[in-house]
């Protein structure tokens, strides 16, 4: 293998470590610790088991974690009530609802109702349009994360071409948002977009957000270029394994023959979202408190 290992577990460690230091000091500057509501309507099995490792993250960062469990047939109005009490609330300053959200809740409609300033998840127009116009605001984890592993790897990242693979509003519309701020020449790139491997050869920077496995392939990918792999794939079971594997978006052992950098697929981009949503809560808890938010957080 060519390329250089992105050790997104490592990151996310040292990041939670750091975390964990400001809330402590967050706790000696005013009395009480940050918390993080997290909002679970039903029994999806993937939900639940994100939300519980949520959980348990703010509790070893030592924030408090408030869980609210509703029933997959609760109304759009007992939703929305439960949102407006934690909006109200002054011990919770990241407010997060789990998504995907059961088929007759409208999610646009839900996520409008948290307050701006206690949408961790940065999924709220307001917090979108403050990234495009570059107020700042929360920025969604997962890219804020993508970002923080491409300028640890990278540093300054003017004039490079980067490709961003998908456009949903969770990953690639914000993703392309902070490329382009750190002065990054970018191209977002979906479905439609024609001659896909030609368009990636130009990268200097591959961002593969798709929800398709191993779709980028070795001969896509310029020599020495940095990929960040974004998508968590489940294959079908093989061999008699119990579960299938876990792949990324990019065919990993090909793409690294030929990159300068690569995630790896488990182990990369996804510990980087749960701790930055640490980080963006106890951003959020700082605000909250009118306090200045420590320069390293
Ligand atoms: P999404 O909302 O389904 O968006 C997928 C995007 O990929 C769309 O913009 C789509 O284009 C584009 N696309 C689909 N097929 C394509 C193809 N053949 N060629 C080029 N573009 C194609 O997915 P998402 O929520 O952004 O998530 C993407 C992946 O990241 C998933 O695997 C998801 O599980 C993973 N993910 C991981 C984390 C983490 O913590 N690591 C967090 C979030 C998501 P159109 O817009 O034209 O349909």
């Amino acid at each position: 293998m060519a390329a250089q290992l992105i050790d997104g577990k490592a990151f996310a460690a040292t990041l939670r470590a750091r975390v964990g230091g400001h809330a402590a000091a967050f706790v000696a500057r005013t009395g009480r610790q940050a918390g993080l509501a997290v909002v679970l309507v039903g029994h999806d099995p993937a939900s639940e088991v994100y939300v519980r490792s949520k959980g348990k993250a703010v509790l070893a960062a030592g924030m408090a974690s408030f869980e609210h469990l509703l029933p997959a047939d609760c109304s759009a109005a007992q939703l929305l009530a439960l949102i407006e009490r934690l909006n109200a609330d002054p011990a919770v300053d990241g407010i997060l609802v789990q998504l995907p959200l059961p088929a007759h809740l409208d999610e646009q409609q839900v996520i409008a109702a948290i307050s701006p300033d206690k949408d961790v998840d940065g999924f709220h127009v307001i917090n979108a349009g403050r990234l495009a116009v570059g107020l700042s605001g929360f920025v969604p984890c997962t890219p804020l994360g993508c970002m923080m592993l491409l300028t640890d790897q990278l540093g300054d990242l003017s004039g490079m071409e980067a490709v961003v693979i998908g456009r949903s509003n969770i990953v690639g519309k914000p993703m392309a948002q902070l490329l382009t701020a750190a002065n990054a020449t970018v191209t977002v790139a979906h479905s439609r977009t024609r001659d896909l491997p030609a368009v990636v050869r130009r990268a200097d920077i591959v961002v593969a957000a798709v929800g398709r496995p191993e779709l980028v392939r070795g001969d896509w990918i310029k020599p020495g270029a940095a990929v960040i792999d974004v998508g968590i794939n489940r294959l079908p079971p093989a061999n008699g394994e119990a579960k299938g594997r876990l792949v990324g978006d990019v065919a990993f052992a090909e793409v690294a023959e030929v990159a300068g950098a690569i995630t790896p697929v488990p182990g990369g981009v996804g510990p980087m979202t749960i701790a930055v949503l640490l980080r963006n809560t106890l951003v959020a808890a700082w605000r909250n408190e009118g306090l200045e938010v420590p320069q390293d957080l």
